[in-house]
């Protein structure tokens, strides 16, 4: 199962692979134009992007390029319906992971679709290390000098969102996007003391954090 964002203006297209993505156990949310995929991509809490060129607003190129200027590292497979080779390299080169050609049968997309979740499943399933810690997201363990520390599905979540996102300001609602899913009803409290208590596990001195940094007005970033 994975959350796929679909950032596509076309209505028919939509139906189909919200019913097809649904059907495959995926979660999906529609972006109807340019500027409403890239704030929703930003938001973060995404497996995939699936993203249209021709798009109201913003086309999908620009799109693609300001996810990855701001640090969005989710799969993003074009929807172009262009097939040049100058376009297809257009959209690579902006950021894409891979495209598909319209008109294109939802078989072929979502054999594009597994093969994009496994590699940045296998990216993830990397042992992660910084400082003296250790993460195993495929064991769902964390050591800390070599010995493990309990450590809770919800918060391990969340040291992957900071991991995948290291160098960059996230705020709440990208945490909350990130480790609950988009639109949980969670409130910022909660997510300080969720941070709080992952501080405690992974931070030498929590109170003086190296790792998961305050940014005042704007929200946490990790640094290592
Ligand atoms: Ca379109």
């Amino acid at each position: 199962m994975a959350r796929i964002l679909i950032v596509e203006d076309e209505p028919d297209l939509i139906l189909s692979l919200e019913e097809d993505l649904r059907r495959q156990g995926h979660q999906t949310q529609l972006a109807g134009d340019g500027e409403q995929g890239l704030r929703f991509g930003t938001d973060g809490g995404w497996d995939l992007i699936l993203l249209d060129v021709m798009l109201p607003k913003m086309d999908g190129f620009d799109v693609a390029s300001a996810l990855r200027r701001v640090g969005v590292k989710t799969p993003i497979i074009m929807l172009t319906a262009r097939t040049q080779e100058a376009e297809k390299e257009l959209g690579l080169d902006s950021g894409a992971d891979d495209y598909v050609t319209k008109p294109f049968s939802l078989r072929e997309l979502r054999a594009r679709i597994r093969a994009q979740l496994r590699r940045a499943d296998r990216e993830m399933q990397e042992v992660t290390r910084f400082g003296d810690c250790e993460v195993d997201f495929d064991r769902a363990e964390l050591r800390r000098a070599g010995r493990p520390v309990d450590i809770t599905p919800q918060e391990l979540r969340m040291l992957g969102v900071f991991l995948r996102s290291r160098g960059r300001v996230l705020s709440r609602d990208q945490l909350i996007a990130g480790a609950w899913g988009p639109g949980t009803a969670i409130t910022d409290r909660a997510v300080d003391s969720h941070v709080f208590n992952l501080r405690k596990k992974i931070e030498a001195v929590p109170s003086e954090p190296k790792f998961i940094v305050g940014v005042r007005g704007l929200g946490y970033r990790f640094d290592a």
